[in-house]
C-alpha cells in the first residue's frame, strides 16, 4: 500500500480525469485506509468479491466493475455497482438491463472495445458496436444508459504502440458521440490507462483512469483463496 504514490498520481491528474483505484485481490483494510485518505472510487473484477467487499465497507464509496462480466453474476452487483466499464456483449447488457430494472435502477455502462494486439481481450469492434446501437434490442434497453467507451491497450514496452491504441479507442468514441450520442451529455467517459501506461493515456483524452499495483502493490495470486471470490 503506497499512499504517498496515490496522493502523487491524485495531485498530478488534470481535473477531467478521474482516478479509480483498482483493489481487485486487496482485503477490505486496505480499502477502508485509502478510503480513510479521501478515495471514494473503487475498481473490482469479480462480482462475488466486490459485492462482499460492498457489504463490509462504507455504504458511500462508489464501485466501478472493470472486468469480464459473466451474465450469471450481474445479479451480485446490480442493487450497488457505479458503473460497469466493460460491456462486451449485447447479451451482456440485456442482463445489465433486465437486473437494473428488477432493482428499479439506471445503470451506467461503458462498452469495451478491443483495441489490443492479444486477443484474450475482451470487447466489441467499432462494426460490432454499431451493429448493436443500430438493433432493435438495443432501442428497448431502458434501465442501462450508455456513458461512453474503455479499453486495454497491449502488453508491451512499446509505447508507440500503446498511443496507438490509445488514440484508436478514442476516435471510436468520437465516432460514437457523432454518430448516435451527439445531443447526449451522459455518453463523455473514455476509461483508459493503467500504472504502466496512465500518462499516455491522459494525452491521449482518458477521463478515468484505473491504478491498481502502484497504489496497493503487486497483487499475489497465491494468496486468492478461490478465484470466485
Ligand atoms: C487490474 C486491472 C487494472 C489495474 O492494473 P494495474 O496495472 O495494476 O494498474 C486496470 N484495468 C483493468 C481492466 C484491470 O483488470
Amino acid at each position: 500500500m503506497n499512499i504517498e504514490k496515490y496522493n502523487e498520481i491524485k495531485s498530478s491528474l488534470p481535473d477531467h480525469v478521474q482516478l479509480i483505484a483498482v483493489s481487485k485481490f486487496k482485503p477490505a483494510t486496505d480499502i477502508q485506509m485509502l478510503y480513510d485518505e479521501g478515495n471514494r472510487a473503487f475498481g473490482e473484477n469479480k462480482a462475488q468479491e466486490m459485492k462482499a467487499k460492498h457489504e463490509v465497507l462504507p455504504k458511500d464509496i462508489q464501485w466501478h466493475f472493470i472486468g469480464h462480466l459473466q451474465t450469471n453474476k450481474v445479479k451480485y452487483i446490480a442493487p450497488f455497482v457505479t458503473l460497469i466499464h466493460s460491456i462486451d456483449s449485447e447479451a451482456l447488457l440485456q442482463e445489465v438491463d433486465k437486473q437494473a430494472a428488477k432493482n428499479d435502477r439506471v445503470i451506467p455502462c461503458l462498452i469495451q472495445f478491443h483495441i489490443a494486439k492479444e486477443d484474450t481481450k475482451f470487447g466489441f469492434s467499432l462494426g460490432e458496436c454499431e451493429t448493436m446501437l443500430q438493433g432493435e434490442v438495443f432501442q428497448n434497453l431502458h434501465h442501462v444508459k450508455i456513458c461512453g467507451v474503455m479499453g486495454m491497450a497491449t502488453f508491451t514496452e512499446n509505447m508507440d504502440q500503446v498511443r496507438r491504441e490509445f488514440q484508436k479507442l478514442h476516435s471510436i468514441f468520437n465516432t460514437l458521440k457523432e454518430k448516435y450520442f451527439p445531443n447526449n451529455p451522459d455518453f463523455k467517459e473514455i476509461s483508459m490507462g493503467m500504472t504502466d501506461d496512465y500518462p499516455i493515456a491522459i494525452e491521449e483524452g482518458s477521463t478515468m483512469i484505473r491504478i491498481g499495483s502502484a497504489i496497493f502493490g503487486p497483487r499475489d495470486y497465491s494468496q486468492m483463496l478461490s478465484p470466485e471470490i
